[in-house]
């Protein structure tokens, strides 16, 4: 804590001047907003989370640290969480950048092999006695960091929107979400039984037990900073597993936040650590390691092949949550207002960076053209603007590189064809270059030949296509090699069985948008990855089976 307080008394110019020089790495800065006082942003604090009218997003530490209610959640001066303690590498931080205006307002650590060893080696030596304790023991535990989260719920809801951009009440929804998994897996735990098999032989006993899987790595990413370590850590706690994490070292700053709700809930040291630092000299050690019986790991396609291979040599067992390519299929029976809605849900959620997110709204002939002027004009309505600000329906894209792909994917369709219908550049007015405004295109009977219908754009770009009947329609959906989740509007309950069956996904929502809960199995097919995280299917990933046959009876 003591440099945390040294870095706090430094003067938000002090904090510019003294990061400037990493600061063209991941952003270009729009402007420099000036810091309020304190009293002010204290003000804009409570009129945003009474979602009145607001102005500034936090341009510095001290702003940060000012809007909260416990300023000890917002680690800032560059640390990680190991074996219970936060320390601090001595390499160079880098900083961890508002999107929303540009400024640096904390410092990631910069840990790498050496911290990622020191991390693994205590969750070896706490796992033991946590796997011994009681599931009720450990459920008592879960159930108190969900009862700290819950009472901070708004604290880490503010950090969440500084650190990635997404809008307040997104961000609120998301540390809900995040607090489902511990609620859940609090409980389950104590569900987890063995089984006694039939006697295939009289003077032979044969049973199963379930045993935690041993110590478990996790890579989170940046789009979800807090349910990504939940949906893990939860059911990994609750299985008796010992976890060490490295979330995205863009978004340090909720995994810590939680890392210090979790200590003071009581989850013993060494059974929880998080790393921050240095992607693939933590990912190196975390997939080679002996030890590490388990990694699971939300991100990229390309990412979660390299950690795949990585991990085969020492036979892990792998979890991944890879990248999607989700259709939305809209049939002429369909609802169309509710299939605007649920689509501009699955498009414009977390600015489109959502591995599920709407990618491809495939549209039948029959309401095309009802469909592309109801999305357009409630996109074009949409409010854009810092993510504190009230009633901000969409902030900017988390870095200059998203604005940069959807800009390349809309340049594209356009070349080929396509209309644009709203949207289709970005916005520096509204406080940094990475705000890209909600944008429709019009695809008509173009398709496969879009680099849009091919590759995930993770931005807020709506490309839609025409069909004709239902075989076109589902090949269309499937003719991809990603299979996360899909969606599909229609009245006609026959064809959303038939529909539902056919898509080659993980998750389906007929006639809903929204796929996300702690109760389902989430997860994909194909390249989209392998396993389930939540509900009952969750804590399986984090178990071993054991036999054990007695003889001689
Ligand atoms: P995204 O495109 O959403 O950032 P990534 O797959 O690049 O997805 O990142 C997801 C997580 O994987 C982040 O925590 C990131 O730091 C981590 N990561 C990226 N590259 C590697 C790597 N080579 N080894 C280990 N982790 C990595």
């Amino acid at each position: 804590m003591s440099t945390m307080m040294v870095m706090r008394v430094m003067t938000p110019t002090t904090m510019t001047m003294t990061f400037s020089r990493s600061l063209p790495s991941r952003f270009h800065s729009i402007g420099v907003n000036s810091p309020s006082p304190r009293s002010s942003i204290r003000n804009i604090a409570a009129s945003s989370s009474s979602q009145g009218p607001s102005k500034e997003s936090p341009s510095s530490p001290s702003s940060l640290s000012a809007l909260l209610n416990d300023p000890c959640l917002f680690r800032d001066e560059g640390v990680s969480f190991i074996d219970g303690a936060f320390s601090s590498s001595s390499s160079s931080k880098k900083p961890v950048i508002n999107p929303a205006n540009g400024q640096t307002i904390a410092l990631a650590d910069a840990a790498a092999a050496e911290e990622t060893q020191k991390a693994i080696s205590a969750a070896k030596r706490a796992m033991p006695e946590w796997a011994a304790q009681t599931a009720k023991a450990r459920g008592r535990v879960l159930r108190k960091w969900f009862e700290l989260i819950r009472q901070n719920a708004n604290d880490l809801a503010i950090i969440m929107t500084a650190e990635q951009g997404k809008p307040l009440k997104e961000a609120r929804g998301e540390i809900a979400y995040a607090n489902s998994f511990l609620d859940w897996y609090a409980e389950e735990g104590r569900r987890v039984s063995g089984m006694v098999l039939a006697p295939t032989q009289t003077t032979k006993r044969q049973l199963v037990v379930r045993q935690p899987v041993g110590v478990c790595a996790a890579i989170t990413p940046w789009n979800f900073p807090s349910a990504m370590i939940t949906r893990k850590a939860a059911p990994a706690l609750a299985a008796g597993c010992s976890m060490v994490i490295k979330p995205s070292e863009a978004t340090p700053l909720s995994a810590l936040a939680l890392a210090e709700l979790a200590k003071r809930a009581g989850v013993p040291d060494g059974v929880l650590s998080v790393v921050v630092g240095d992607a693939s000299d933590i990912g190196g050690v975390m997939t080679s390691h002996p030890d590490v019986r388990k990694l699971t790991f939300t991100g990229s396609t390309r990412v979660g092949k390299l950690l795949s291979e990585q991990c085969a040599s020492t036979v892990k067992n792998v979890t991944m949550e890879l990248g999607g390519n989700a259709p939305f299929l809209v049939f002429d029976d369909a609802d169309v207002d509710a299939a605007v809605a649920d689509a501009m849900a699955t498009k414009f959620r977390n600015a489109g960076q959502v591995c599920t997110a709407t990618n491809r709204m495939l549209v039948q002939r029959g309401v095309y053209n009802e469909f592309i002027e109801k999305l357009a004009a409630k996109t074009e309505a949409m409010s854009v603007t810092q993510g504190l600000d009230a009633g901000c329906d969409m902030g900017p894209l988390f870095d200059l590189s998203a604005p940069s792909k959807a800009e390349e994917h809309v340049a594209d369709a356009l070349a080929k064809g396509s209309e644009l219908l709203t949207g289709g550049k970005r916005d520096a007015s509204k406080g940094s270059d990475a705000f890209y405004l909600p944008t429709v295109v019009s695809c008509g009977d173009r398709n496969v030949e879009l680099r849009a219908f091919g590759e995930e754009t993770f931005g807020p770009v709506a490309n839609v296509y025409r069909f004709d009947d239902e075989d076109a329609a589902i090949a269309m959906a499937n003719n991809t090699r990603m299979g996360l989740s899909a969606f599909c509007h229609t009245r006609d309950m026959s064809r959303a069985w038939r529909v539902g069956e056919a898509l080659e996904y993980g998750m389906v929502g007929l006639n809903e948008g929204a796929l996300s809960d702690e109760v389902i199995p989430f997860g994909g097919c194909k390249e989209s990855g392998l396993g389930r995280e939540g509900g009952v299917f969750g804590i399986e990933a984090f178990l071993e089976t054991k036999l054990m046959v007695f003889g001689r009876i």
